[in-house]
């Protein structure tokens, strides 16, 4: 096998044999050789129906010719200025175009750094220091919201290396508790610089918010004057072309994006209120830099993208997601298993527990053994899911009707046999 062979030369020089915690898995990851639609393939042969979508970004799937042809073509111009192109602007017109809280945006080249750029704004707008995170939610690498985080994160302890006095300021609640969080801004609401919330948390599987759950945290954020802000880097984009502030109606103040904004190239983006935004340097004196921010080959894939994805598009993959999820209920509803299936439009996610899954502890109790058997069974049946309970599903427009039920076709074999 060619991918063992490499995992053993890449633990050599990489650390765990990956460049991402995540993408290790037991006993060894495989590695891509290419992609073409929603399918994988491996440098061992296989081909994959895949769900990860390289965590997101790929909702066009793998090398849509028409993202392929406009970046070779911006390609042979160049790679990177350090200067404007007209193609920021116009990524930034149609993300203000589409996105209901955008008015303006700053271009990062990943959401690690969008989030960290827009927690400093929060705080130097609002002359606050803390923040507010939930638990289980995952909003990059960076330390200040490395504080009970989910993702790759949520297996292991909060990372050694950040010291406590840097997030002595984060403070974390359940998501889906109403209670809890109005506690905590009764305590200590005057020193709270924003709520930083991923509308549905897809770092913990796949958890929607509950009726009316957002719009709670826009109004207590508004009465208490915190800034309110989307970390929609899974959600912009794939919900909806306004995101979850468009599917929900929820509009916050900033919004961070990433992974389909860069249309498969590394990119984020910070966008919000022209008020709050204009205090980015060199406007305002909040620093925000880069040297490959707003990257021509990014903006290019991520404005190519945006093109492509039209209505049409979101109310298919809206069908796709409601077929898959119904079909694994249809099917674990006839096995001894406890199970919840979740997640809105493309997102989904199977959880192997009884009781309902709202929030990080809820997701903590389901039955990870059993989920990494599903992962596995479903990996020697030629369908690829985020290996981690921790992580969410995504479809993509190039998933069609047959890939969907020959997924539906691997999962029953694989449920059927697990107990
Ligand atoms: N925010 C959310 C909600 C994410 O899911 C992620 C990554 O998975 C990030 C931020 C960090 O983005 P990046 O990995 O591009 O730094």
């Amino acid at each position: 096998m060619k991918s063992e062979e490499l995992f053993r030369r890449a633990s050599n020089v990489l650390p765990g044999g990956v460049s991402s915690p995540v993408r290790r898995f037991d006993p060894h990851p495989f590695f891509a050789a290419g992609g073409s639609g929603c399918l994988l393939e491996s440098v061992d042969g296989e081909s994959y129906i895949d769900y990860c979508l390289a965590y997101g970004p790929l909702i066009l799937g793998h090398a849509h010719p028409r993202v392929v042809e406009a970046v070779n073509e911006q390609i042979k111009r160049g790679t990177t200025y350090g200067v404007p192109t007209e193609g920021e602007i116009e990524l930034a017109e149609a993300i203000i175009e589409r996105v209901p809280c955008a008015e303006m945006v700053r271009f990062t080249n990943s959401g690690t750094e969008a989030t960290m750029a827009a927690v400093r704004l929060a705080r130097a707008f609002t002359g606050r220091d803390r923040i507010v995170k939930f638990e289980g939610s995952y909003h990059g690498a960076h330390d200040y919201v490395l504080v009970r985080p989910g993702s790759g994160a949520a297996t292991a302890p909060d990372s050694p290396g950040i010291p406590v006095d840097t997030v002595r300021n984060t403070l974390t609640v359940p998501f889906n508790h109403e209670e809890a969080m109005a506690e905590l801004i009764e305590g200590a609401g005057e020193d709270i610089a924003c709520i930083l919330v991923e509308p549905v948390m897809g770092n913990i599987g796949c958890i929607e918010p509950e009726n009316g759950y957002l719009q709670f945290l826009r109004d207590i954020t508004r009465e208490n004057d915190i800034i309110l802000i989307f970390d929609e880097v899974i959600t912009g984009f794939r919900l909806a072309p306004g995101g979850a502030q468009e599917y929900y109606r929820v509009e916050p103040d900033l919004v961070t994006l990433g992974k389909i904004v860069g249309g498969g190239f590394p990119m984020g983006a910070l966008a919000g209120r022209r008020e709050i935004m204009e205090n980015i340097s060199p406007a305002g004196n909040v620093y925000q830099a880069g040297t490959f921010n707003g990257n021509p080959v990014s903006v290019t894939a991520g404005r190519e993208t945006l093109r492509l994805l039209d209505g049409r598009m979101y109310s298919d993959l809206e069908r796709k997601g409601s077929t898959l999820r119904a079909g694994l209920r249809d099917l674990l509803s006839d096995l001894d298993l406890e199970y919840q299936v979740t997640g809105p439009a493309s997102m989904f996610q199977l959880y192997f527990t009884g009781e309902e899954v709202r929030n990080y502890g809820d997701a903590k109790k389901s039955d990870t053994v059993l989920f990494m058997e599903y992962f596995h069974g479903l990996l020697e049946r030629g369908v690829f899911i985020p290996p981690s309970q921790f992580e969410c599903c995504f479809i993509s427009a190039a998933h069609e009707s047959e890939h969907i039920e020959a997924t539906l076709e691997a999962a029953e074999e694989v449920l059927s046999g697990l107990k």
